[in-house]
């Protein structure tokens, strides 16, 4: 049967003004560490022991087993000219934009590495321009950059050419540039509009300039713009935080990101200038997250899950509705998760059942893209109970559903008692209210949406104790 001809995924519905989207004896239990699943494996279970070698043969498996297969890139730009303090990105803040052409020397580098194993003018269907702050490049060095990637790569006609923008180093002529270059989907960074807390977190920058911004991006003929959102943030308030939903919403992004701020000073830096006393409480959290999400709902918004909103006539919408999402580095996305090249210092690709992360450090990047070598500092090749599971959790995190038949029909086995675990747990979700277990199917319900990281938890077989979420963010 077609996905398209699957039943529909359940909505979550906007609730009375007496029930919580997040009920507190839900919240209790279920609010623990999390993974955002972008991955599974996720990123911190690559090792040293995958390596340059490594990511060699698989690009070389890659040409001799699907060479024409579209690929997705993925390029990153770790610069910013100012440091915000919630960070916890790998970005170099720097005011000397002069350093921004040995970077890109390198990434012409590694784009030559990588002609060499995959050959000429594969086809592409995504490109991702993120950072650090793509914008930090000047136009004539994203002219650059984006030529080196069309003389090595074949772009499809319909690919998807995206890139953050950081609204303070952009303007009306930069996005018609960009628009020039080819990019057709933009990203702004906002997080929040309040006056105090953008001087909290050290990023000002004004509703009217990014107002100015998104009508430019309307007239230049942009395919999509999305806005992200952090709440969380320190001097945040549910009546600040609501102010600033209702200016997201007048702008009318065709997407909306709404990430959890995770306050990790021992592992960020930059949060160290944040006052802990300044940050909102739980309960607070919860109520903005619940004022975001009633806001975004009532204003003619989907909630695709997890931080992802978009306009219910957005592609992404109606590929919820069909059961037809796909999840990558990126986050939600319309496109099947194809294999990624990732170039620049820290990027994370994925090459057949491999994952690869490059150099987290200028200097380590530049050693080996210079010395003709991949950057590859660390990775994982998955072993087929990784592959299994990772197809369960994108079933959960995308479709809402898992197919018991078509899980043993792709990897022969027998779905209930390989994950038999698994499923008396998903028995307790199912008394929660949080998925339908039925025969040969679980089906998350429209309230288990808001705790779906929960639900795919359970399938991860690298979270065997509490000890080892540790490093991962809450999940509200
Ligand atoms: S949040 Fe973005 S712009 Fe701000 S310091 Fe981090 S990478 Fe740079």
């Amino acid at each position: 049967m077609q996905a398209a001809l699957r039943p529909l995924i359940s909505e979550p519905p906007a609730p009375a003004a007496s029930e919580p989207f997040f009920p507190p004896q839900l919240l209790a239990r279920l609010d623990k560490n999390g993974p955002r699943y972008t991955s599974y494996p996720t990123a911190d279970r690559y090792h040293g022991g995958f390596g340059e070698q490594d990511y060699r043969q698989a690009l070389q498996q890659r040409r001799a087993v699907t060479p024409d297969e579209p690929l997705s890139l993925y390029v990153h730009i770790p610069f910013c000219d100012s440091v915000c303090y919630y960070c916890a990105c790998n970005k170099v803040v720097t005011r000397h934009h002069e350093r921004a052409a040995r970077y890109l020397d390198a990434l012409a580098q590694e784009i030559a590495l990588h002609v060499r194993e995959l050959g000429a003018g594969v086809p592409v269907s995504q490109l991702h321009f993120g950072g650090g702050t793509p914008t930090f490049l000047s136009d004539d060095e994203l002219t650059r950059l984006m030529q080196d990637l069309r003389a090595s790569f074949r772009f499809e006609p319909e690919a998807e050419i995206s890139i953050e923008v950081d609204p303070r180093t952009a303007t009306p002529a930069r996005l018609a540039h960009l628009r020039q270059l080819g990019f057709n989907r933009l990203s702004f960074g906002v997080q929040d509009f309040d006056p105090k807390v953008q001087v909290a977190v050290h990023r000002v920058q004004s509703f009217d300039d990014v107002r100015t911004l998104m009508q430019s991006a309307r007239a230049l003929g942009y395919d999509s713009v999305n806005v992200d959102l952090i709440y969380g943030l320190p001097l945040q308030t549910t009546e600040s935080f609501t102010r600033t939903i209702s200016q997201v919403v007048m702008l009318r992004p065709d997407r909306i990101a709404l990430y959890a701020y995770a306050h990790l000073p021992e592992r960020f830096k930059p949060q160290r200038r944040i006052n802990d006393a300044d940050l909102p409480d739980r309960a607070t959290r919860v109520g903005l997250l619940s004022s975001a999400i009633d806001g975004f709902l009532q204003q003619g918004y989907t909630y695709i899950g997890m931080d992802h909103f978009a306009l219910n006539t957005d592609a992404l919408a109606i590929a919820k509705q069909r059961g037809e999402l796909h999840r990558n580095f990126q986050g939600y996305s319309t496109q099947p998760d194809r294999d990624l090249v990732a170039l620049g210092v820290s990027a994370i690709g994925r090459i057949g059942n491999t994952y690869s992360q490059n150099a987290k450090g200028l200097d380590a990047y530049y050693a080996a893209i210079e010395s003709g070598q991949f950057a590859v500092e660390r990775g994982l090749a998955l072993n087929a109970d990784d592959v299994v599971r990772r197809e369960v959790i994108m079933d959960i995190m995308c479709q809402g559903r898992v197919d018991f038949a078509r899980i043993e029909a792709r990897h022969g086995l027998r779905f209930g008692d390989y994950f038999s675990r698994e499923l008396l747990q998903m028995a307790n979700l199912a008394e929660l209210g949080l998925v339908n277990l039925r025969a040969g199917e679980v089906q998350v319900t429209g309230l288990g949406w808001y705790f779906v990281r929960a639900v795919a938890m359970a399938f991860d077989g690298y979270l065997r104790s509490v000890s080892t979420s540790a490093s991962y963010s809450r999940i509200i």
